[in-house]
Order: structure tokens, then sequence, then C-alpha cells
């Protein structure tokens, strides 16, 4: 008999990445990698903390040497930082592992999960991987639609995704709305609000949810260096939830899954406020920028809260790919059921300027067509 996978592996879908920046320039004509501008991944362009890239040298060094693996260092200090017991936190490569985590407790046939149509994707892929079932629930403008979240739990849901702000849509539930729906959760069910663009969001405007960890609440908070701290390539994420939830996560996470040197960086991140506040003044001066640009195009576009803007362009797939021969790339998003929108990561003013001039005349090239 021939090798074959379990019988569902062969209907999972497969995350579309994006093709190294080398392979674009070289199948597009261009002379090398700097001719290219990428604003398709939500990464910070400022790039990491002088303070983070210092303390990478510092730690390359050391690389023949497994990493600490309770990631002992960071622990402590965001522990201090959070105000949390450092049993309440657990890291990850990426956060997106420690969604991976959530479905190997929670996840199975029989099981489902409750998020937003238009949330991020990951959700999505790990339900399929433990093969329990995807509640869709349409949103409203873009955003989480907390009451029709609320009443679309089953006695199967056992995890409700809420991420804010949300990738790809940039949108954010207020602090009130957010706690009130906390609040009128059963409790069979764990929430996971996904805070991977927090750090952007003005500090006043930020919901205050630690504390329902302390008090021991079904809550996860998902946080991840890969954005604000622009650190994404060395993949390194955390949760915040009570011990209890941490204990049950720890026991599918590999020994060493957080590398050394993400550790070191991470924690020299931590202590760059300054980079912190350039990072949001800049994405800050990016939305302005293109939601500006935006209106003088006559374009559609969601107000963001985070580093990136979905804008309706009609055609999303063919903009994108006319944009990739001009040298932008942005994020094509009809996988997220949006085919007539692009996302766009804001970057420093000129790569802004250059990316809007391309899709200005990426739409006027259209224009009769
Ligand atoms: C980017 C992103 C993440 C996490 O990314 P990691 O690099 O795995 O930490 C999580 N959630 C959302 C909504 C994101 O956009």
């Amino acid at each position: 008999m021939p090798l074959s996978p379990r019988p569902f592996v062969d209907q999972l879908a497969v995350y579309e990445p994006g093709r190294p920046l080398e392979e674009v320039a070289r199948a597009f004509g261009f002379a090398d990698v700097s001719s290219l501008l990428k604003l398709a991944s939500n990464e910070n362009l400022l790039g990491p903390s002088p303070r983070a890239l210092d303390a990478m040298r510092a730690s390359a060094a050391k690389m023949h040497l497994y990493p600490d693996g309770g990631c002992h260092y960071l622990r402590q200090d965001l522990a201090a930082r959070l105000d949390v017991h450092p049993g309440c936190l657990v890291f990850g490569a990426g956060s997106n592992e420690i969604i991976e985590f959530l479905g190997h407790v929670f996840l199975g046939p029989g099981t489902n999960l409750v998020m937003a149509s238009q949330a991020f994707l990951v959700y999505r892929l790990v339900a399929a991987a433990f093969e329990a079932d995807v509640v869709d629930v349409p949103m409203r403008d873009h955003a989480h639609d907390l009451d029709a979240m609320r009443r679309a739990i089953t006695p199967a849901t056992r995890l409700v995704f809420v991420a804010n702000p949300n990738n790809p849509t940039g949108t954010m539930v207020d602090s009130a709305a957010l706690n009130a729906f906390l609040d009128a959760l059963p409790d069979h069910v764990l929430a996971v609000v996904d805070e991977a663009y927090i750090e952007l969001v003005d500090p006043a405007l930020q919901p205050e949810l630690v504390s329902r960890v302390r008090a021991g609440r079904n809550i996860i908070l998902l946080r991840t260096f890969s954005k604000a701290h622009g650190l994404a390539g060395l993949r390194i994420g955390y949760g915040i939830a009570p011990a209890r939830i941490v204990a049950w996560l720890e026991k599918f996470r590999q020994p060493f899954n957080v590398c050394a040197m993400a550790q070191d960086a991470a924690l020299a991140a931590l202590a760059d406020g300054e980079h912190l506040r350039r990072t949001r003044d800049l994405v800050r001066e990016g939305l302005a920028f293109f939601e500006a640009g935006f209106r003088r195009l006559g374009l559609e576009f969601t107000p963001s809260t985070a580093n990136f803007i979905l804008v309706k362009t009609g055609r999303g797939r063919e903009v994108f790919q006319r944009m990739q021969k001009l040298g932008i790339i942005v994020r094509p998003v009809d996988a997220y059921g949006l085919p007539d929108h692009i996302r766009i990561t804001t970057g420093t003013p000129a790569q802004n300027e250059a990316c809007l001039r391309a899709l200005e005349q990426v739409l006027r090239e259209r224009g009769g067509a």
C-alpha cells in the first residue's frame, strides 16, 4: 500500500507565503532587491530597535548553545511590566505558535471555534489542522460584530477569537464593548484576544484586559514582537493567561521553541520605549498619508488602527500583480473573502509615496478596461 496521510490532510489549505524578494526581482527583471519595496506583511519598516540589534550581535557569539527553554529573563521582565505572575506567560516562535498550542489543548473533531469572517486567517488554518469546525460570523463595516459572535457560540465552542486590532481590516473594538462581550461569555469558552498590533494603538485607547488574567478568567491575550517591535524574522511572541491555562499550553511546547537571539532581542526591545514611540508616530503619519491619497483617488478604505490599511481598488489580485511589476509589493486579500481590496503596510514617507504613485499608475492604466 502506498504511503498516505490521514484522510483530512489532503483537504487542508496551505497558507500562501510571499515569494522571496530575490525571486520576485529576478522574475520581473529588476537589478536587485533594493529596487523592490515590500509593504505586504505588516512589518516595522523602521527595522528593529538599535538596542535589539546590539543584543543580537552579542547573542550571535553564543549560538552554539541551546536557548533557555523557560525564557527566564524575558519572563521576569514582562511579568513585572504587566504585573502578572511569571507563570501567567507562555512563549512561542511567534504568537502563531501559541495559536497552535491552543488547538492542541482545546480543539478536535466535534468542537468549534468562533471567529469573524475577515479575521486573521491562521485561526482557520489551526481549526482545520485539528479537524475542528469554524463558526464564521459576518463583520459589520469590517469590524467584529461582538453581539453576533456571542450568539454564535454553541455547546461545542471552545475558543472565540477577537483580533484587536484585526488583520486584515485594521479595525478595533473599543474597551467597553469588548469588556461587555467578555463578561457575557459562557464558562465553557476561552476568549482569545489577539493583540498583535496593540502596541501601535494610542495607550489611552488600549483595552485593559490583563486584570481579567489576574482574576483567573477564561482569557488569553496574544502578543508578538513581530509587528511594533520589528522582530518578525526572529519569531517570538507570547500569551498572557491564568496560570492553569498556561500549564495546559506548556504541555505542547517543545523545550527549545524560542531561539536565544529572539529572547535577547525581545528583552532589549522592551526597554526601548523611544523606538516604539517613533514607530507609532511613523505609522500614524503613514495612515494619514494613505487616507488623504485614497480620498483624492476616490477609493473607499477602512480607517485603520494598526500599521496597515485596507483599500478597495476593485480586482485586488490584479492590482497586486500590476503593482508588483512596478516594484511595489502589497497584499492581495482574496483569501479573506475580499477580492476587491488590497492591504498596504505603512512604511517611511518616501516608501508610502512610492506605493501610492504605483497604485495611482496602475489604476490609471487600468482605467478604461
Ligand atoms: C502578524 C499577526 C500575528 C502574529 O504573528 P507572529 O509573527 O507569529 O507573532 C498574530 N495575529 C495577527 C492578527 C497578526 O496580524
